[in-house]
């Protein structure tokens, strides 16, 4: 299923790999350096861009794809403050990566899978099935394609720059775990990239084991666990996840990493007409979180999405009063609670819409 990340692009590499490979070329490490800075914060678009190598070297490094994601479109949404890239992979597959420019910041969705083996109903990347994992090297590009829109943009000020990261595009990003962390390592890495661990949320299924190990790590990125349901009978309907790791379970190991990390954690609840927004389901909400809140301040809030539409399923997205209502019902319990506003719907990215089918037509065209 990997046989097309064998071909490594300069992405894939972190600052002691590129250290090696030049090494192994006879250059000196501080070329590596170099190297490191065109790719990170120079944000060269080729090796021929990068003017303070040598020549020599700047040819032999354009033998190697600087990164395996092709800019196949950018749909452009929300008066040009929201745009989707779609990139084409060696192997045919596409990812989709969403940048939203607000005044005071932007924020990059990134993708870890083509596809999605999780199966969630109300999720177009879902009905796809999992293609296949990305390297750390197609996860990082993403970013630097935002940072290189936004100049492009010409954005001043604090939007000017990538300060918010979300892996909450295609995939899971705890099914991929090894190559999504070394991503992180990577665009966190105060010598290239330099994004704060603070200003990078990971969206979780739910995936028990991945929470673990996230909170045994050194890099305090922020966690938000996809929740949707306050029972196990709706949540195992909606995300077949939940028939490995049930409610319980799931809040077993959240509050095991609220207690470790000390850190808020998100739910994310996504609002579905008729089918998990009922007010009795808002009250067993509250008293699930309630119950299993840790003793002390109350570190998480839940995060309600109306939910995006998705062709070809029979689900509704609820009408604002019965959002409303519900967060008024988590309101009157304590819970803290806010309702995300989306961006990019009538470009198809929003949570839960991406789903590359627009570049599948473009291909075949
Ligand atoms: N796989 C991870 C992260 C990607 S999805 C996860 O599921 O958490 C990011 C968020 O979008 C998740 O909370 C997901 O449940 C939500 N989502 C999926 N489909 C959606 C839709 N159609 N409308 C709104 N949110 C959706
Ligand atoms: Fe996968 Fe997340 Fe979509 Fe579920 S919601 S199918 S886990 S991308």
């Amino acid at each position: 299923m990997h046989s097309a990340m064998e071909q490594r692009c300069l992405y894939d590499y972190n600052l002691t790999e590129l250290t090696e490979l030049l090494r192994g070329w006879g250059e000196p490490a501080f070329r590596a350096r170099q190297l490191y800075r065109q790719l990170y914060v120079n944000l060269a678009a080729s090796a021929g861009q990068m003017t303070d190598l040598p020549a020599a070297l700047r040819a032999r490094l354009a033998e190697i794809p600087l990164s395996t994601l092709r800019l196949e479109r950018v749909q452009i949404g929300d008066e040009g403050l929201t745009r989707k890239a779609l990139f084409r992979l060696p192997d045919g597959a596409v990812v989709e990566t969403v940048l939203m420019v607000y005044p005071d910041r932007s924020t990059v969705c990134v993708s870890t899978q083509a596809g999605c083996g999780m199966g969630c109903v109300f999720c177009a990347t879902g009905q796809l099935g999992l293609l296949r994992n990305l390297s750390s090297g197609e996860i990082v590009a993403q970013a630097i394609w935002a940072s290189q829109e936004l100049r492009v943009m010409g954005a001043a000020g604090p939007a000017g720059r990538v300060t918010n990261l979300v892996f909450m595009g295609m995939g899971e990003p705890f099914a991929n775990y090894d190559r999504w962390w070394q991503a992180v390592e990577r665009l966190h890495d105060p010598q290239g990239f330099n994004l704060g661990a603070r200003s990078m949320t990971v969206s979780t299924v739910g995936l028990v084991k991945g929470i673990e190990r996230l909170a045994a790590e050194q890099l305090p990125i922020n966690l938000a666990i996809s929740l949707h349901a306050p029972d196990d009978t709706l949540r195992s309907e909606l995300m077949p996840v939940n028939r490995h790791y049930p409610i319980a379970e799931l809040m077993v190991a959240t509050r095991k990493y609220i207690e470790k990390t000390r850190r808020r954690v998100s739910f994310e609840y996504v609002l579905l007409q008729g089918k998990n927004d009922h007010p009795h389901q808002a009250i067993a909400l509250a008293r699930l979180l309630r119950r299993e809140a840790p003793r002390g301040p109350m570190l998480f809030h839940v995060n309600l999405i109306p939910w995006n539409p998705v062709p070809g399923t029979p689900l509704g997205r609820s009408e604002w009063e019965r959002v409303t209502a519900f967060q008024q019902i988590l309101t009157d319990y304590g819970i803290p609670c806010t309702v995300r506003v989306e961006r990019g719907v009538e470009i198809a990215a929003a949570c839960g819409q991406l789903a590359g089918q627009q570049g599948v037509m473009v291909q075949l065209s």
